[in-house]
Formats: structure tokens, C-alpha cells, sequence
């Protein structure tokens, strides 16, 4: 479903035209790694956040070898797709993809996959399309180099598919998309075991990479005006600091927001079992903690959530957003939902239902369930027809609807601070993020808003977003 909230689930990549060099690294690495001129590559990109920044730190490590990123697969000597395997739908759409450039090879074009479909259907790949040469899962990221050579060597079916690793991807330079939002990750793979979930078997185990790194990289960030940072993780409030620091997610969050030129911190996904007070204490503490949550919970059955091994009940979430609630701070709250789970009853869904008129969250990113490979899910009994997943689907869209719109609607007259990151067609018309991640499109007679932070009174709503206008305050 549409949503006001900026959190894209399952999206294509933004094209090439649209990108912004901005590497983490000082110059002279990109110099000194650049020596040698190689070929021209383009990356596209499917799926999560994680991965639209995975992709980032390979564009960085290609371009801190030489390569140069083009447009189109055609300008393009080598062809990498950055794939997602979340839902078979997402993995679908790769091989489509993919089946568009079957003649490329011949041309002498290279063609590599990256990413959980890589690393799900590992050397298969090779047999249903013979023209890429490689496939590589985000846990081999930090081989790529190694195996990149082999590819331009000639060798026709190189793979980087060990998933056993205590490693996390290091790059000397991250070319990023955004010149003033800028992803980081802080800890990859996932230990959880949702029953119905690929991204353990695709990312591999849980592994935090070590808090002075990414202080550092933050502190980089900073330097090159980067002013808003997003940190990653699948279970981004399970970070364990591997380091002799051993500093807690809560404490990462309040050393970032101290970080000189740093304005805003966020962070996604949250998981509902590792999260705890403290990290309600430090956001009410530093305003640069942005007040808002992404909490996951799937479903509002404690059955369902049982079955789903999720590791909570509805009474324990709920408990997490009453938590949540009583902080200073109005902290927006949003969610994911899985409908049609094997087994979910027609009284497992109401259940669901009553959860969103209980917690009234600002958005939710609902699907209805797809059966993926390897996990305890595929192997259930008592599947739910294709036809009611998607009827149990629009109502409980048409539910949220209803409830963001009252949400909406309450909020005309409201001032939020919007960090603008857009110009739309319409003349003097911007568009940005208030630190509780909705997005509002505003108006102002200024010249150029972009990259700054701004005033702006709520006015009016659509069914989606908050309309406003600049205000000034002296
Ligand atoms: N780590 C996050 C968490 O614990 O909730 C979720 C990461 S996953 C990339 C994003 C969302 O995709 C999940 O929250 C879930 O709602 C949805 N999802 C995952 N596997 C799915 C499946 N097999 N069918 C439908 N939706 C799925
Ligand atoms: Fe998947 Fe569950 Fe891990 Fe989220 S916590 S990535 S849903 S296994």
C-alpha cells in the first residue's frame, strides 16, 4: 500500500542518472586505487534498504578500483544485479530481468547477480541462465575484488557463496545515492529463525561490526556534510559491539547524535524482543534521535506469532508500544504485517484487525504470505488459498486506510521540521522528512531548499501525505 511513511520495502533501485558521487573515503584512495583504468559497470538494484546500501559499498569498491559507472546495461561492460529473495514475487522479477540481457554475453558484456537470489539458488543460476559469469551472496561482498578479477580474466562461472562467516563488508569508499541521507550499516545477517523468512539463509548469521568503525565512518559522514544518518540493521537493536567497548545499541545512538554536524539519527529495523527502555531514554534525551519506530509485528494472533516463531505475544508487543507511547516525545510507530500465514484462522486475522484499531500505527507495510525456500513455513500444512490471502490483504489495507486518514487529518495545523531532499515540478514546490520520517510536501518562495532543514505548518492532507507550508521564525 501507498504510505506517508518513507520506508521502502520492496522497490527497483533509483536509475543511474539520479545518483550522487559521494564517497566516505578521502580522494586520494579513490587515487590510489584508480592507477589502473577498467571498465565501465552498471548495478541494479531490487529489494530493501540493505540492500540499496550494499549496493552502494560495491559501486564504491568498483569505482576505488578504476571502473566507471554508467546509465545503462548497454554502456555497461560489466552488468551486476543486486537481487531480493523475500518473496517469490521479488525473486521472480530478477529472473525476468535477467532473461531481457541473455544475449549480452556474446557481445562480450559480463553479467553478474548479487544478493539473497544469488546466494539462494547459488550455482543453479549457471544452468538457468548460462550467460552470467558470477554470483555472489552479501556475505562474499568482501571478496569481490578477488573474484571480480577472475571474471575479467575469463573465467566463466566464479561464485563467492560461503555464508559461514563472522565478517562484515568494510569498504575504504561507499559511493552514496544521497547527498545528505546516508545509510550505515551497523550489523548484517539475522540469528532470529521466523518461520517464514530467507534472510538467515541468504545474509547469513548475525555479525555487528565494531562501534569505533562506525563512530568513524559517522565522524566521515559528517565531514563530507552528510547531516542525516540511517542505521541498518535486519534487527538493527540487536547490535552487540564486538569490540572491548562492548557498547550497547542505546549508547551507539546517543554517541552518534553527538557527533559534530550530525543533525538526525535513525534507525531500522527494530525488533520487538530486543527492544528495550534505554532506547526510549536516550531518544527522549536527544532530540537528534529521530522519534520514530519501525516494530514489526506480523500479526495479531499469539497463535499465529507462536507458529511464525516471532518470540513474542500480542500482550508482550503491545507492552513494547505502551512503552513506546509513555515516552516525552511523540514518537511515531509504524509496522509490517504478514497476512495468510499457514493455519491463520478467519478469528487468527480479526485478531490482526483489532491490533491496528488498538495501536493505531502511522504505517503499515502489509503482504500477504509467500512461501519461500528452506524455511519451516514452506513445509506447513493448511495453506491459505491464493484468493483469500489477497481478500484478507485489501481489507486489512482499507482498515489502515481509514485509520492513517483520522491520523492525518488530526495532524493539519501541526510544525514540523523537514529536512527537504526533493523539488517537485510544481514552482515553489519541496518536499522532505520531519524527523518522525512522514514525508511533507511543502511550499516556500525561497530560491533553493535543498538539503536544509525548514519550518513547515501543516495545512492539509491527501490520503497518503502532509501538505504545508514554510513558516519563519526569527
Ligand atoms: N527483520 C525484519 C523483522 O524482523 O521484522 C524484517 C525484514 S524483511 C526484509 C521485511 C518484511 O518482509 C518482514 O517484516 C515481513 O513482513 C516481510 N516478509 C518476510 N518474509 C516474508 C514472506 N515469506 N512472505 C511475505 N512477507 C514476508
Ligand atoms: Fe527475517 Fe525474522 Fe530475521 Fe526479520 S528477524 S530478518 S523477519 S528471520
Amino acid at each position: 500500500m501507498t504510505n506517508s511513511f518513507d520506508i521502502r520495502v520492496e522497490t527497483l533501485g533509483k536509475p543511474a542518472e539520479s545518483l550522487v558521487a559521494s564517497p566516505v573515503a578521502a580522494p586520494e584512495t579513490l587515487l590510489r586505487h584508480s592507477n589502473v583504468a577498467r571498465g565501465t559497470f552498471f548495478l541494479e538494484t531490487f529489494g530493501c534498504q540493505m540492500n540499496e546500501h550494499d549496493s552502494e559499498k560495491v559501486a564504491g569498491l568498483l569505482l576505488a578500483r578504476g571502473y566507471q559507472q554508467v546509465e545503462s546495461p548497454e554502456a555497461a561492460g560489466l552488468i551486476l544485479y543486486n537481487t531480493c529473495s523475500i518473496r517469490e514475487k521479488a525473486a521472480q522479477k530478477v529472473f525476468s530481468r535477467l532473461g531481457e540481457y541473455r544475449g549480452l554475453k556474446g557481445e562480450g558484456k559480463k553479467i553478474g547477480l548479487l544478493g539473497c537470489v544469488a546466494q539462494q539458488e547459488g550455482e543453479d543460476i549457471f544452468s538457468r541462465a548460462p550467460w552470467v559469469s558470477l554470483v555472489c551472496g552479501s556475505a562474499s561482498y568482501r571478496r569481490l575484488p578477488e573474484l571480480l578479477a577472475r571474471v575479467e580474466a575469463g573465467e566463466q562461472r566464479v561464485t563467492g557463496l560461503d555464508n559461514d562467516t563472522d565478517e562484515t563488508f568494510e569498504t575504504e569508499m561507499t559511493r552514496r545515492d544521497n547527498p545528505w541521507r546516508a545509510y550505515l550499516t551497523i550489523i548484517e545477517g539475522c540469528d532470529k529463525s521466523c518461520a517464514y523468512c530467507v534472510v538467515p539463509f541468504t545474509r547469513g548469521p548475525e555479525r555487528s561490526r565494531d562501534s569505533s568503525r562506525i563512530l568513524a565512518e559517522l565522524h566521515q559522514l559528517a565531514d563530507f556534510g552528510y547531516s542525516e544518518v540511517q542505521f541498518l540493521g535486519q534487527t538493527v537493536n540487536s547490535y552487540a559491539d564486538p569490540s572491548s567497548r562492548k557498547m550497547r545499541f542505546s549508547e551507539l545512538l546517543l554517541q552518534a547524535a553527538q557527533v559534530p554536524g550530525i543533525r538526525r539519527v535513525r534507525f531500522t529495523t527494530s525488533h520487538p524482543r530486543d527492544f528495550t527502555p534505554d532506547i526510549i531514554s536516550v531518544m527522549d534525551a536527544n532530540s537528534k534521535i529521530c522519534n520514530h519506530v519501525h516494530l514489526p509485528v506480523q500479526s495479531g494472533s499469539s497463535r499465529v506469532l507462536r507458529a511464525m516463531q516471532r518470540t513474542y505475544s500480542r500482550e508482550e508487543y503491545l507492552e513494547k508500544i505502551a512503552m513506546i507511547r509513555s515516552a516525552k516525545r511523540r514518537t511515531a510507530i509504524t509496522t509490517d504485517v504478514i497476512v495468510g500465514f499457514p493455519g491463520e484462522t478467519a478469528a487468527d486475522f480479526d485478531e490482526t484487525l483489532s491490533l491496528l484499531d488498538a495501536v493505531k500505527f502511522d504505517g503499515v507495510f502489509s503482504f500477504k504470505y509467500s512461501p519461500r525456500p528452506n524455511t519451516l513455513a514452506s513445509t506447513m500444512l493448511d495453506a491459505i488459498p491464493e484468493e483469500e490471502r489477497s481478500f484478507r490483504l485489501g481489507l486489512l489495507q482499507e482498515r489502515q486506510r481509514v485509520i492513517q486518514s483520522e491520523t492525518l487529518q488530526s495532524l493539519v495545523g501541526e510544525v514540523y521540521e523537514v529536512h527537504v531532499d526533493g523539488k517537485s515540478k510544481k514552482e515553489n514546490s519541496w518536499y522532505g522528512h520531519s524527523s518522525c520520517n512522514r514525508v511533507v510536501s511543502l511550499t516556500s518562495s525561497a530560491p533553493d531548499l535543498l538539503g536544509q532543514y525548514v519550518k513547515a505548518r501543516v495545512t492539509a492532507c491527501t490520503a497518503n501525505s502532509l501538505l504545508g507550508e514554510q513558516i519563519f521564525i526569527s
